[in-house]
């Protein structure tokens, strides 16, 4: 217990000082208590996931038949291959779903390392930011606004300080808090210990230092061994389509199985023809390995979008990602590059500017780098790092009114000369409003209307230049103010002393994002904190508006109701001085007009905005914590250009998956109507064996490989997709209907044909080898159904190359040795296979042939 002690006490317990620990501490204390992580609370076993592969109703009824089969030979014919070879497939189906799941799920693990979280620590007196891993008790921390407590800590100092305690209490309203020892021997409860602040909890206002007392699994979250970080277990609209298509199947299986009973019982087919008829269609119909297959395909597309520095956290994210319609993107640090330099100073009172700049700016120079806010640290590069750390030695801050993006104003209360004063910077429009005087001619006088005008101008004339202004002023105050709310009472009757103008200029790049989102149909919009004009004149740099007039200011959209709102948004693509409501009340504009949007956020207020927003976009490096954890996904490099290229990744992979569907259905729908065609003339074709072997073996590669097919041609150049737009368009269902007639025809031609003059059971061996070289084929064409393979380059798929080469191994083991009787093969002559092989390559061309056919046709 920390929280009954006083701060003395703390220090000399943990070993530590204001100074935090030495850097030998620090590394003992880090071997002996390990590093700061919370490991994951009890995972589903590996037990249970494996038996829930069984729970698939396809699963089941594969099961069912498998059972009947085997009771039939236990009755009767005493032969069991059949049912041993579908209990191994089902076997081998489930430890293919478990590995795949698996893997899944470490790529996700994986991803979430990428963003790492940093926090700054006080060690040997000097503060530097380390990955929040190496914390040990003892260290002294400083947390902002928008972090995440990284550990259980006491508290030292605080200023305005609200924390959101809620992932550990419930208590949904941020709470505030005190330094001083609180008395209590009973053990109070966590919300009570209002002097403590707990890991997994989140700053939302103010600035606190505080002594790490708890790391890892001995904070209080760590006894409780819950991850607050659970977003991978929801299943994403995709995967739930699918599962409903399969139920769709399988309800088709059902109602199949019933017409077939009739027929057979009309025919008087033994027992044994039904069970087996039966056993074809269901696994033939139902498609098995599909599931696992959009669930490999997903975490392949998030492997493929964290090598292009986006990281997924949510697996919706891959799918929706893809038909954004609307990306509404941060200015500072995401279309520019939060790389600030003063270009231009507007001097009333030289000295005080000066001391303004240095004293209200939270921002440090250490071991040759800046650390902080960019705005700030440039204003401490002006002044030079000498100048300024003189200044501060001998200017100590008292107390402080950190920064923040609704008020936009920062204060700092600081002694100078033994006098008391308060030094405020901020946006202009904000802090005129708090200003009584200025500086003329070095002479202190009063502010006048005029003198405002005067200023305003001289602010619009840096704006039109894009750049960034912050102006200033200070007051000599009597009575030192004991709390942050006591410090924005001070806020009034300033004198104005001057304005800086800073250049952060664009990314390189951005631009042509822009133009490529735009000719992708998606449109793009600027939100910021920034003045109107510095705001316009970048977005017409980066070519978001040619016209001043698309731009507006956050305040006005006050003016309008949210039924309103939707024609405002829909002419305003640049939005400035906006509050972070603005932010919210923007994107459920365009959301109600059934627009996809992406929404980037840095700030502990955008929080809601990412949250509501269908792909809600964190900052990697400039984020907050808060906005990380309720992002979709977070920029590695916060940069626009990224946005633009993982929406092309988005819908790359979601064109890739549907290729992937289409491939597997229009087989099953093949081995379907090869199946009725067989009943109605008398005979079998295929061998359930056989087609559980298509489905398991011959299917699964190259349904997995065309995950992995480059984007095609000119995926920028249409517009968005369209979230609600089914999967099942007419085009797609034309695709699978097509080839699966295709198939038929090339099976059951081959069957009769060979069946004229050889056995039934080489005509069954050549119709399943007609069918394994139709899959192949058709897989290379489902690369891209709406243009030729070769336009998407003949070998442009590596894993798909591999993948061919590796069933074409496979197919020569089963089709040419012994190992033939594990899937119901006969030996077939060497020169009829050879013409079996090279007849069916022709199908390569019909596929190539259609697309044009179908595209023409059917409405996609
Ligand atoms: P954005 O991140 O969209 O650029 P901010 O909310 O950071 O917008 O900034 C809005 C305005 O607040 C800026 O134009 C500037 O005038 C002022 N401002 C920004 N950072 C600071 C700061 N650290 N201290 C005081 N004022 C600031
Ligand atoms: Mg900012």
């Amino acid at each position: 217990m920390f929280y009954n002690k006083s701060i003395k006490d703390i220090y000399s317990e943990l070993n530590t000082s204001e100074n935090g620990l030495t850097l030998e501490q620090a590394e003992k204390l880090y071997t002996d208590v390990g590093p700061n992580e919370i490991v994951e609370g009890k995972k589903k076993s590996k037990l249970l996931k494996f038996f829930n592969q069984f729970k698939d109703m396809m699963i089941v009824i594969l099961i069912i038949v498998d059972i009947a089969m085997f009771i039939y030979g236990l009755l009767y014919t005493h032969e069991y291959t059949d049912s041993i070879v579908i209990t191994t497939v089902v076997l081998i189906n489930a430890i293919m779903g478990f590995i795949q799941e698996e893997k899944a799920e470490v790529t996700l693990d994986g991803l979430k390392k990428y963003v790492s979280s940093t926090c700054k620590v006080k060690r040997n007196g000097n503060i530097e930011v380390i990955d929040t891993k190496l914390l040990v008790p003892g260290d002294y921390i400083i947390l902002e606004a928008g972090e995440k407590v990284p550990a259980d800590a006491r508290i030292v100092f605080e200023s305005n300080l609200l924390v959101d305690e809620s992932p550990l209490t419930g208590e949904s309203n941020p709470v505030g808090k005190r330094i001083d020892k609180l008395n209590g021997n009973n053990k109070l409860q966590i919300q009570d210990q209002a002097n403590m602040i707990f890991s997994g909890t989140n700053i939302t206002n103010g600035r606190v230092e505080a002594i790490v007392t708890a790391t890892g699994m001995y904070t209080e979250l760590g006894k409780i061994a819950v991850s607050l970080n659970t977003p991978y277990e929801i299943k994403t609209p995709l995967e739930l389509r699918i599962e409903e298509i399969s139920k769709k199947l399988t309800f088709l299986v059902f109602i199949i199985l019933i017409f077939i009973f009739v027929y057979s019982f009309i025919k008087k087919y033994e027992v044994m023809e039904i069970i087996m008829l039966c056993a074809s269609l269901a696994v033939a119909v139902i498609p098995e390995g599909l599931p696992a297959v959009i669930t490999i395909s997903l975490s392949n597309g998030a492997g493929a979008l964290a090598k292009k520095k986006t990281i997924v956290r949510q697996m919706t994210a891959v799918e929706t990602l893809g038909s954004t319609d609307v990306i509404c993107s941060d200015k500072t640090g995401t279309i520019t590059q939060n790389k600030m330099t003063v270009q231009k100073n507007i001097v009333l009172n030289d000295e005080w500017l000066k001391y303004i700049k240095v004293l209200c700016n939270d921002s440090i120079y250490t071991k040759g780098k800046y650390i902080g806010d960019p705005t700030e640290t440039c204003m401490l590069d002006e002044v030079g790092v000498k100048d300024s750390e003189a200044i501060r030695h001998i200017c100590p801050r008292l107390i402080d009114a950190p920064f923040d993006s609704d008020r936009k104003m920062m204060s700092t209360i600081n002694v100078i000369d033994g006098k008391t004063y308060i030094l405020v910077k901020g946006s202009l429009d904000s802090l005129m409003k708090k200003c009584s005087h200025i500086y003329e001619n070095g002479k202190k006088k009063k502010l006048t209307k005029a003198m405002q005008l005067v200023i305003n101008e001289e602010e619009a004339k840096m704006a039109t230049e894009a750049l960034r202004v912050i102006a200033f002023a200070y007051k000599e105050i009597k009575k030192v103010p004991k709390t942050s709310a006591a410090v924005l009472k001070e806020e009034k009757d300033l004198t104005f002393v001057g304005l800086t103008g800073m250049i952060d200029p664009p990314r390189p790049g951005v631009k042509e994002s822009v133009l490529t989102a735009r000719n992708a149909g998606i449109r793009t919009i600027m939100i910021t904190g920034d003045s109107l004009p510095t705001a316009t004149a970048i977005a017409k740099r980066v070519c978001i508006i040619e016209d001043s007039k698309e731009a507006i200011l956050g305040s006005e959209l006050d003016k309008y109701m949210d039924e309103e709102l939707i024609e405002v948004v829909n002419k305003y693509s640049v939005y400035a001085r906006v509050s972070p409501t603005h932010k919210e009340r923007i994107v459920r504009a365009l959301q109600s007009q059934g627009k996809v949007v992406a929404m980037t956020g840095d700030g502990v207020n955008d929080a809601p905005a990412i949250k509501d927003a269908h792909v809600g976009i964190g900052m990697g490096i400039t984020g907050t914590e808060v906005t990380k954890n309720v992002a979709d996904v977070i920029l590695l490099d916060d940069s626009f250009s990224t946005i633009v290229t993982a929406i092309e990744e988005g819908r790359r992979i979601f064109a890739n998956i549907r290729n992937n569907v289409i491939y597997s259905l229009s087989s099953n729908f093949g081995e379907l109507f090869t199946i009725l065609i067989a009943m109605f003339t008398g005979t079998t074709i295929l061998l359930p064996i056989h087609i559980l072997f298509i489905d398991l073996v011959t299917d699964s590669i190259p349904s997995i490989c065309l995950s992995f097919e480059p984007s095609e041609k000119g995926i920028m150049d249409k517009p968005p997709r369209g979230i609600d737009k089914p999967m099942f368009t007419p085009f797609a269902i034309s695709n699978i209907v097509a080839s699966a007639f295709v198939e038929t025809v090339a099976v059951v031609i081959t069957f009769f044909t060979v069946k004229n003059s050889y056995s039934v059971e080489v005509a069954m061996s050549c119709a399943l080898l007609t069918l394994v070289i139709q899959e192949i084929v058709y897989s290379i064409a489902c690369r891209n159904l709406k243009q030729f393979v070769f336009k998407q380059g003949i070998f442009a798929n590596k894993q798909l190359n591999i993948g061919l080469l590796i069933i074409f191994v496979v197919e020569a083991i089963f089709f040419l040795t012994p190992l033939r009787t594990f899937i119901g093969v006969v030996e077939v002559p060497i020169p009829l296979m050879l013409m079996i092989i090279v007849c069916n390559l022709v199908a390569f061309f019909v596929y190539e042939i259609l697309k044009p056919i179908l595209i023409g046709l059917f409405e996609d």
